[in-house]
């Protein structure tokens, strides 16, 4: 899919000067040009599409650029910063690390990993009992991936090594994660799919309409694919897209089928897990455990750090040396995610996601209810929100309108990343999970704002 890019060209746009917002210079800063700039020479075109805000600091709910500019952050640095940026505590951890004079020592063991793991699995469902620390959102789902082929190997034979996802799903951008994601345009390059990747439809209510189970099983059968040659259904816990639920009751039946089919689930958690949606891990909403959890980027408050989480059934199915990282268990960042996790709970910003989140979805639906031309709807819960823009009345996805929004977001002091979704017309907003209630609101009253401006321009 080709996406809006934004330009660097410095724009006057009005100063503003608030207790949580400053912008008193052109945006971007002038200053900061060249950076834009020397990073497209130098990056891959992929890196592009950003908002052009070079970011110098940032704590707690807001950011600042080099130049006295600061927003409010409705990004969390994109589902990261779930504890706040760079929390006093979390830093305490990372010098005390430093001063130890410890930051990495792959491969052998240290005491922060070991604290990690335990941490980890104390918060995990019940029965699950290893955690495999690791880097990346998708080094996680390609690991749950090779647990459950080898799984349903040892159970069903050479036959059962099948990966079932849904379609418009994403769960990162390495070979098996992207065969795993839902978006055939991510994949065009890989040319001969792996024929034991199949996508389904996500039954979310808006883009697809049929939530019945039954859909599920005649998508499967039209395919030609029986549970025999399934080795596990992998599904985010809401799709990132679109910040879209899937129907609780579908759910349910699906968790059934996977136990009465010996066919693992997978929760991918990357995005959605650490208390966004108010609960521990957004799979809770459907009153369901799956067999596979992966986490990363809110785990950490920061640092690159994911993890698998499962029962040693699956876990444990590699031997010494076979299932490794080289920055598995790195001490300065397990000391950081251990700390964030403990703030998490120690401040129930899980419960504190659930309750500002109503007000967050009460006010977003406000706006959805007086722009319902072009917002078709608001998903998410907690402090997640995914606005669909669509083109008056109808469901396609409206990405003008959206990158429009977004631009005029930062324009105005608000950290908004850029639209993202089937048709690119989502655009997603979660603010760190400490974020103060007068600054979400305020927030999201310049986001009505800037919906009222594109609708006037
Ligand atoms: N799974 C999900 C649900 C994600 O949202 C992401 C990242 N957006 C990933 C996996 C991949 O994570 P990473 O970018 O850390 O590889």
């Amino acid at each position: 899919m080709a996406y809006l890019t934004f330009d660097f060209v410095p724009r006057d746009v009005k100063k503003i000067k608030t207790k949580y917002r400053e912008i008193k210079t052109a945006i971007p800063n002038p200053q900061s040009v060249p950076v834009l700039k020397q990073l497209k020479k130098y990056e891959p075109r992929s890196m592009g599409g950003q908002p052009p805000i070079v970011w110098h600091r940032a704590e707690g709910f807001s950011v600042w650029d080099e130049y006295g500019n600061r927003w409010i952050d409705f990004s969390s640095g994109v589902l990261v910063a779930n504890c706040g940026h760079l929390r006093e505590e979390v830093k305490k951890e990372i010098v005390a690390q430093l001063e130890q004079g410890l930051i990495h020592n792959y491969c052998f063991p240290n005491v922060p990993r070991a604290e990690l793991a335990k941490k980890l699995v104390s918060i995990a469902p019940e029965g699950f009992d290893k955690c495999f620390l690791l880097t990346t959102g998708a080094e996680a789902v390609e690991n749950a991936i090779k647990i459950a082929r080898t799984y349903g190997r040892k159970i069903g034979g050479d036959r059962k090594i099948g990966i079932v996802s849904f379609d418009n799903s994403f769960h990162g951008r390495t070979l098996g994660a992207q065969m795993a994601g839902g978006f055939p345009s991510l994949k065009e390059w890989i040319v001969n799919l792996d024929k034991d990747f199949h996508q389904v439809p996500f039954p979310d209510g808006y883009i697809n309409e049929d939530t019945s189970f039954e859909s599920f099983k005649s998508a499967l059968k039209a395919k030609g694919v029986t549970p025999d040659m399934i080795a596990a259904v992998i599904t985010e816990a809401y799709q990132g897209g679109i910040a879209g639920f899937a129907d609780v009751e579908y759910m349910q039946k699906l968790r059934q089928w996977c136990t009465e089919n010996k066919v693992l689930l997978i929760d991918d958690e990357v995005q959605a897990g650490f208390g966004r949606t108010g609960r521990m891990f957004a799979i809770e909403h459907y009153g369901i455990e799956p067999d596979i959890i992966c986490c990363g980027k809110g785990i950490s408050g920061g640092l690159p750090l994911s993890a698998v989480l499962g029962k040693s059934e699956f876990m444990d199915l590699y031997g010494p040396g076979e299932m490794t990282s080289t920055h598995s268990g790195n001490p300065l960042i397990c000391r950081a995610a251990l700390k964030s996790i403990e703030l998490i709970i120690k401040e129930d910003l899980v419960g504190r996601s659930a309750r500002l989140g109503e007000i967050f979805h009460r006010e977003l639906n406000k706006i959805k209810d007086t722009y319902s031309d072009i917002i078709g709807a608001v998903k998410g819960k907690g402090l997640l929100a995914g606005i669909l823009f669509r083109k008056a009345g109808t469901k396609t996805p409206d990405a003008e309108i959206a990158f429009k929004v977004v631009e005029k977001c930062f324009q105005k002091g608000l950290m908004v990343y850029a639209p993202l979704g089937p048709g690119g017309g989502t655009v997603k907003i979660n603010p760190p999970l400490i974020i103060a209630e007068d600054a979400m609101l305020e927030g999201i009253l310049v986001f009505q704002e800037v919906v009222q401006e594109t609708l006037n321009s």
